[in-house]
């Protein structure tokens, strides 16, 4: 047995703890008012929440999959429509795509930064799309309309933007980042010259408030970013059954709405989320150090000079993971795979005809990953003894040669 006290993979306690007054006192605001639903704080928080991302706009939903279905119907998406996105991502990608009618089609990852890979997108438009004589762009697989791209910032990533917006841009497609894991992330454009923020690139962007995430809400929540007024105006329809002005129904839509209280937490808790994701970078570059100091061929994440990261997860790949992940649960220290099983081999996708190696880099990282803890309140005490605990695993598994004495 260990001595030590065990490592949560996720620290959510403390937190709260730190913010107690201020969240409860948002909870003792909302009762005096009753305004649960919509209003002031609502809006204050989505106001905010817009500037962090550099945006005009920002519209709270119910959830981060409602935010990127009500993003895609908005911009324009429709029933039968292919959208293009990755098969490495949690499933709420896909679900927001069929939800809106469309059927997700999906390009390769890039095997080091695990996110689209823009040669991958760009063979996929060229060689698996054909121009039908209306100009439409048709996918070969399903014979319907390409329409949309969704890049998946993963693990507090940003995708490669700039060769995904030019290639969205030559084949008139529409760009919605799902940005769900990516609060705060930065992107260096060569295009525009400068440090864009992720959920401010393409036509708009999910955010997932999930309590798990970098800003996470005491409950379900989400948001799109978006710069367009009209634009932001049909999503903020859409999560309200389809009305402006009360019972002035232009159309059917959803009930997709943010609680005030959530709101409320929420926009308290941006306030730290800044000094949070700065947290999260010092200690993916402690374990960095650490990961490579130990020289257990444990490989760290890789982060381009064109990344900010906001280290959403801390994911490393190693050859024995179920042989590693045991050995840290033993140790008391907990662990993660985001995800073990690709979208395309997924029984719910079974009907779209893909096998297995139809994607190896996504294949292989699912084989390969696992999530190291990973919250702003980690310590680098913490950090060495998990780090110890990886090259104990990997020393036992090829013992170095015993000197003889
Ligand atoms: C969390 C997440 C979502 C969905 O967000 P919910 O708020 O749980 O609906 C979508 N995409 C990705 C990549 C996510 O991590």
């Amino acid at each position: 047995m260990s001595i030590h006290t065990s490592i949560p993979f996720l620290d959510l306690v403390t937190p709260h703890l730190e913010l107690e007054q201020e969240l409860t006192d948002v909870f003792h605001r909302a009762l005096r008012t009753a305004g649960f639903i919509g209003g002031p704080m609502v809006e204050e928080f989505e106001s905010a929440f817009a500037d962090f991302c550099e945006t005009k706009y920002a519209v709270a939903t119910s959830s981060g999959t409602d935010a990127l279905r009500f993003a895609l119907m908005a911009c324009g998406v429709q029933n039968g429509d292919v959208v293009v996105t990755v098969p490495h991502t949690f499933i709420a990608t896909t679900e927001a795509i069929s939800q809106a009618g469309a059927l997700p089609e999906f390009v390769d990852i890039d095997e080091l930064t695990y996110n689209m890979d823009p040669a991958k997108l760009r063979e996929y438009l060229e060689m698996q799309c054909a121009a039908d004589s209306s100009g439409r762009l048709i996918s070969r697989r399903s014979g319907r309309p390409v329409t949309a791209i969704v890049p998946v910032h993963l693990y507090g990533q940003t995708a490669h933007m700039d060769p995904i917006l030019d290639l969205a841009g030559r084949y008139r497609l529409l760009v919605i980042e799902d940005a769900c894991q990516a609060h705060g992330a930065e992107y260096f454009s060569r295009k525009h010259g400068r440090w864009m923020k992720a959920g401010s690139m393409g036509q708009a962007a999910a955010f997932s408030f999930y309590p798990g995430k970098n800003l996470g809400a005491c409950g379900e929540a989400g948001a799109v970013s978006v710069n367009d007024e009209i634009l932001a105006s049909k999503i903020k329809m859409l999560r309200d059954h389809g009305q402006a002005k009360k019972y002035y129904h232009d159309m059917e839509g959803y009930n997709g709405r943010l609680d005030a209280i959530q709101a409320g937490l929420l926009h308290t808790k941006l306030g730290h989320l800044a000094k949070w994701n700065a947290q999260r970078r010092e200690r993916a570059a402690e374990y960095n150090r650490l990961l490579c100091a130990a020289n257990c061929g444990v490989k760290p994440p890789y982060e381009p000079s064109w990344s900010k990261a906001v280290y959403h997860l801390y994911v490393v790949r190693t050859d024995d993971r179920e042989g590693l992940m045991h050995h840290l649960k033993q140790a008391g220290i907990g662990t993660g795979i985001h995800y073990p099983i690709p979208l395309h081999l997924q029984k719910a996708y079974g009907d779209l005809g893909y096998v297995p190696g139809d994607f190896p880099n996504t294949e292989q990282a699912a084989a390969s990953i696992v999530s190291l803890p990973m919250f702003p309140s980690l310590t680098s005490d913490q950090q060495q003894r998990v780090v110890h605990e990886i090259r104990h695993f990997v020393q036992s598994l090829a013992p170095l040669p015993v000197e003889r004495t």
